[in-house]
């Protein structure tokens, strides 16, 4: 019981989760979200590898979230007409978007993003390939865009092209993102990640096109250029979950600023009440390897003490070798680094105003919390809202989120510390709603004897706002 885990585990599915068995083993090693990649893939795929889910965490008797990810505009080179090509520094090459799909040599390769010439001048650095690949920019004629090779590299299709220091701008939905709006609406997912977010706008219009083709979806802003670490907060407030992209982040702001925005990004997210996901080759070396590295090892656990709500794993787990096993390997690091607690809040928290009848009930939680014996809490709820608050607010402390509403506890499966029961209040006489929560969380050897608990509920049913709190021992 002391052992519960409190952060929480995404995991991209692919060909490496397919096979008959292994989504239930990597449910029952503790993954909490699945994530479905819209930039590799078909429909189809998806709708099948979301049912095979489905199936599997009915068979483990858990409650899973999916997050769909937008592939968005990423802005890559075009293909080569005898394969991929060997640049070495010191060589002129240009990205010219009037060369055609298939006519790149050792020379040029086309781009589709035709504003390429008008968003860079010379002496930009533009990052093929995840940075792999570093040019110069010598000149702009017309559409052709001429470099100098400073960093050498193979260079094959469709590889990714980043601009150090951010600015291409490329809008944040594509057509392709549009329909698969509609695809993450149909297939009911829970979260829905823009990918390259620019501002607060991006993520309006992408929760609007998902509203208006019936999804519920909450939005997950990645956070990957320049420009949205610039205009962090008012996309984090826009947003209903933030993810650190360390990917294309990494490339767009250079590996000086990296961990510094991975830490002010989650720091930011927890202000302002909303989880974060911590991204992108966390376990590179497990896609092929059994054990992690030691740097892969303390960089999961730095993330848990930055206080991020989730890990994720990406290639990892979709096509790599070992996607039980990763799990189980994070799973144990993340235990492990939560016996060190985060750093304690700032005393603003204490400060702080609220409008909200919930907020009230959650900052009194947490005076109690830390100035008493306090075991658990527990948050009778139907949004999650008040789960989420508590999330926020207490460290360490383990949350039961008991809710009858399905979806409300996929949603919380992403909240770090927090444990979603199903729990139905209105079949209970009203009076005793609290003492039969805390007995079905002893039954379930998520509470013993002897225990202190805070327990928040509205006193109407249905009312959906927490509006008291209660203290309780647990008999
Ligand atoms: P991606 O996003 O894997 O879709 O590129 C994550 C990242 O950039 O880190
Ligand atoms: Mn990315």
């Amino acid at each position: 019981m002391t052992d519960q885990r409190q952060t929480r585990i995404v995991a991209t599915l692919g060909p490496a989760t397919d096979p008959p068995g292994v989504l239930a083993q990597m449910l029952r090693a503790g993954l909490s979200v699945a994530r479905i990649n819209f930039s590799h893939g078909q429909r189809a795929d998806h709708e099948r590898r979301i049912a095979a889910l489905r199936a599997a965490a009915e068979e483990v008797g858990c409650d899973v979230a999916v997050l769909a990810d937008l592939a968005g505009p990423k802005v890559r080179v075009r293909g080569f007409r005898d394969g991929p090509v060997n640049l070495v520094a010191g060589a002129h090459f240009c990205i010219d978007a009037a060369l055609g799909e298939q006519n790149g040599d050792i020379n040029a390769v086309g781009t589709d993003y035709t504003e390429l010439a008008q968003d860079v001048q010379p002496g930009d650095r533009l990052l093929l390939n995840d940075g792999l690949i570093q040019l110069r920019v010598l000149s702009v004629q017309g559409e052709a865009v001429h470099c100098e090779v400073e960093a050498g590299g193979l260079l094959s299709n469709h590889k990714g092209i980043n601009k150090q220091g951010g600015g291409l701008s490329a809008g944040a939905l594509t057509a392709k993102d549009r329909e698969d709006i509609l695809t993450a609406a149909a297939l009911e997912v829970d979260y829905l990640a823009v990918s390259f977010v620019r501002r607060a706008l991006d993520i309006e219009l992408t929760r609007e096109l998902l509203r208006g083709a019936g999804g519920h979806g909450r939005i997950v802003a990645k956070i990957e250029r320049s420009e949205a670490v610039a205009a962090l907060e008012s996309i984090v407030e826009a947003a209903d979950a933030v993810m650190v992209a360390r990917g294309d982040l990494g490339v767009e702001i250079g590996d000086a600023e990296l961990p510094g925005v991975q830490k002010r990004i989650i720091a930011v997210a927890r202000e302002l009440n909303r989880p974060c996901i911590t991204a992108t080759q966390m376990m590179e070396s497990m896609i092929e390897n059994p054990v992690p590295t030691r740097a892969e090892v303390l960089d999961v656990a730095n993330a848990v003490m930055d206080g991020t709500d989730a890990v994720m794993l990406s290639a990892e787990t979709s096509v790599g070798a070992y996607p039980v096993r990763v799990v189980e390997t994070v799973a144990r690091i993340c235990l492990g680094a939560e016996r060190y607690p985060v750093t304690e809040r700032s005393a603003a928290q204490f400060e702080s105003h609220f409008a909200r009848t919930d907020e009230a009930i959650a900052m009194a939680a947490m005076y109690v919390a830390r100035n008493g014996r306090i075991n658990a809490a527990v948050a009778l709820t139907d949004s999650g809202h008040t789960a989420l608050l508590l999330s926020r607010l207490l460290h360490g402390i383990p949350i039961f989120a008991m809710t009858e509403h399905a979806r409300t506890r996929r949603r919380l499966a992403l909240l770090r510390g927090v444990t979603a029961v199903n729990f139905d209040r209105g079949a209970r006489p009203y009076e005793r709603v609290a003492q039969e929560a805390l007995e079905l969380l002893k039954a379930r050897g998520l509470l013993s004897a002897g225990m202190r608990v805070l327990i928040t509920k509205g006193d109407q049913p249905g009312s959906g706002r927490s509006n008291t709190l209660l203290l309780m021992d647990v008999g």
